[in-house]
C-alpha cells in the first residue's frame, strides 16, 4: 500500500468550504493515510498575542472570542453541531484559564500551552469534515507520539521516540482510517506541551511521514507550488515544477516562508520525495522536490527574510588571538542563538540572526548584549532583510557576482555571503529595500 502524509495549511483549513476542499483532496488519493493540520488561519497569531502581550481582561476576551468565531463558522456547518461545539468548548474554556495564569505567571511553559490551542481546535473540527464527508477520519493526538525537549518555543524533537511511538500508536490504524493530526506541537517528558516554532506544521508533517515510513510527503497551501519567488512580491514569479532537495532546503532556510526551514531535514535522511501543491487548485499541479532533478539551472529562485538582525562586535584582542570567536559563539550558544551568516575582518565579526514577528523564539535581549560585552563592543542592528539568490554551480560560474549586484546598483548592502555554499549567494539590505531589490533581481534573473 503507497504511504502518503499530506498537511494542511492555516489557509487550507481556514473555513468550512476550505476544509471540503481538503477532504475532497484526501477523499480522491486514497494513499493519502495520515492528515497533518495547521490552526486556522489567523488563529495562532491571535494566540501569539495572547501568551506574549499584557493585555486588559477585556482584550484577552475579545481576542478569544475572535478565536471563537473562527471555530464556529466551521461548526455552524457541521451536522453534528452540538458535539463539534462542546468539543471546541472544552479547549476555549482550557485557553482562557491560561490566558488567566499568563498575567500571574508568564512562562515559555504557559505560552506554548495556549499556543497548541489552534491545532487541537482545528484537527478536530477537519476530522468531523471528513467523517461527514464519508470518509473514516480519526482524530489522533500528535502528542503521544511527538516527544519533544522542554526547549519551549522551539522544541528539539526526538525522532527515535517518534519512530517508535508511531509504530505502536499509528501503524496498526493506518490501514483501517485516515488519521487528522496536528502539526506544530508536541510533548516533552514532562507531560508538558512544547512547540516547534512557528510555520512548524511542514516539519512535524515530515518527521511523521519519516516515523511511518511514508512514500511521499504533500505540503498543502495556498500557492501551486514552489515559485521562483514569493508571488506576493514579485507578479511575474511563477511556479517550478522540480526542484532538488538541496535547491530547497536552501529556499527554505533562507526564509522563503513556503516551507519551515528544517521540513526537509527528515524527508532528505530518508529520501521522501515531497510535492507541494494548492489546495484550492489540486488539479493545478505543483512543485515535486526530490534528490536530483534533470535541469540546474544557474539561478533557481530569490529569497527574502525580512526582520533580521546583524550584531557586529568588535575587539582589537582579537588581532592575532585565537579563541575570541570561541568565547562569542559559547554565550550565544548558552542563550539557545543560531547564527545565520557571518562575516569577519581583522577585528571584528558581524553575524546575523532571524528575528521574526510573532516569533516564539529567542532573540537578542539586553542579557545577551550584556553578556558579549565583558569581551568586546558590541552594535546590534535590527530592520534589515536578508536576499538570497540560490541556484546551482553558484561558485564555480563566471560572472555572478556582478550579475547580481550590477542589477541593484543603488542598493544599500550592509553585508554579503558568498562561498561556503555553491547553491547561494545572500546579502543583507535595508527592511524598507528589500521588496523592491527582490523584484528587480527577479525580474532581471527570471522573466
Ligand atoms: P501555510 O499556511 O499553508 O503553511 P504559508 O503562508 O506558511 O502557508 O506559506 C505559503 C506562502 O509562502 C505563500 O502564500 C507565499 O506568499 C509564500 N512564499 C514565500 N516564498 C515563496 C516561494 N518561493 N514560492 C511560493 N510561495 C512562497
Ligand atoms: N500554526 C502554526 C503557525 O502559524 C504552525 C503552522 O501553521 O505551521 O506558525
Ligand atoms: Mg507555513
Amino acid at each position: 500500500m503507497m504511504l502518503t502524509v499530506a498537511k494542511f495549511g492555516g489557509t487550507s483549513v481556514a473555513d468550512f468550504d476550505a476544509m471540503v476542499r481538503c477532504a475532497n483532496i484526501i477523499i480522491n488519493r486514497s494513499d493519502i493515510r495520515v492528515v497533518v493540520v495547521s490552526a486556522s488561519a489567523g488563529v495562532t497569531n491571535h494566540l501569539v498575542t495572547l501568551s506574549q502581550q499584557l493585555l486588559s481582561g477585556i482584550e484577552q476576551q475579545q481576542i478569544i472570542q475572535q478565536i471563537s468565531d473562527i471555530q464556529y463558522a466551521i461548526i455552524n456547518q457541521l451536522h453534528e453541531k452540538q458535539e463539534a461545539g462542546n468539543e471546541i468548548e472544552e479547549i476555549l474554556a482550557h485557553l482562557t484559564e491560561l490566558v488567566g495564569q499568563q498575567n500571574t505567571l508568564q512562562t515559555a511553559k504557559t505560552a506554548d500551552a495556549i499556543l497548541s490551542c489552534g491545532e487541537q481546535m482545528s484537527s478536530r473540527l477537519f476530522a468531523r469534515v471528513l467523517r461527514q464527508r464519508n470518509c473514516a477520519g480519526a482524530y489522533f493526538d500528535v502528542r503521544d507520539v511527538m516527544a519533544t525537549n522542554s526547549l519551549h518555543g522551539k522544541a528539539v524533537v526526538d525522532t527515535d521516540a517518534l519512530q517508535i511511538n508511531s509504530q505502536t500508536l499509528l501503524g496498526p490504524q493506518l490501514q483501517d482510517v485516515v488519521t487528522v493530526t496536528q502539526g506544530f506541537i508536541g510533548r516533552d517528558g514532562l507531560g508538558n506541551t512544547t512547540t516547534l516554532g512557528r510555520g512548524g506544521s511542514d516539519y512535524s508533517a515530515a518527521l511523521l511521514a519519516e516515523a511511518i515510513n511514508a512514500d511521499d510527503l504533500q505540503i498543502w497551501t495556498d500557492v501551486v507550488g514552489i515559485f521562483t519567488t514569493d508571488p506576493r512580491i514579485a507578479k511575474r514569479a511563477h511556479a517550478i515544477g522540480e526542484i532538488s532537495f538541496g535547491e530547497a532546503a536552501e529556499m527554505a532556510t533562507f526564509g522563503a516562508k513556503i516551507l519551515h526551514p528544517a521540513t526537509l531535514i527528515p524527508a532528505i535522511r530518508s529520501s521522501i520525495p515531497v510535492f507541494v501543491g494548492s489546495s484550492r487548485e489540486p488539479e493545478a499541479g505543483g512543485t515535486r522536490i526530490m534528490e536530483t532533478v534533470a535541469s540546474k539551472p544557474t539561478y533557481r529562485s530569490i529569497a527574502l527574510r525580512r526582520q533580521q538582525t546583524l550584531v557586529t562586535v568588535k575587539s582589537p584582542a582579537m588581532l592575532h588571538a585565537s579563541g575570541f570567536l570561541a568565547k562569542v559563539f559559547a554565550i550565544l550558544a548558552s542563550h539557545e542563538l543560531s547564527v545565520d551568516l557571518i562575516t569577519t575582518s581583522e577585528i571584528s565579526v558581524a553575524l546575523t540572526f532571524d528575528n521574526p514577528q510573532g516569533s516564539t523564539q529567542a532573540v537578542i535581549t539586553e542579557k545577551v548584549v550584556e553578556e558579549l560585552e565583558q569581551l568586546c563592543d558590541v552594535q546590534v542592528e535590527n530592520n534589515l532583510s536578508l536576499v538570497a539568490v540560490i541556484g546551482n554551480e553558484l561558485l564555480r560560474s563566471r560572472g555572478v557576482g556582478s550579475r547580481v549586484f550590477d542589477t541593484i546598483p543603488d542598493a544599500n548592502v550592509r553585508m554579503i555571503c558568498h562561498g561556503a555554499s555553491d547553491n547561494n549567494l545572500c546579502f543583507l539590505v535595508p527592511e524598507g529595500e528589500g521588496e523592491q531589490i527582490v523584484q528587480t533581481l527577479h525580474d532581471t534573473l527570471f522573466v
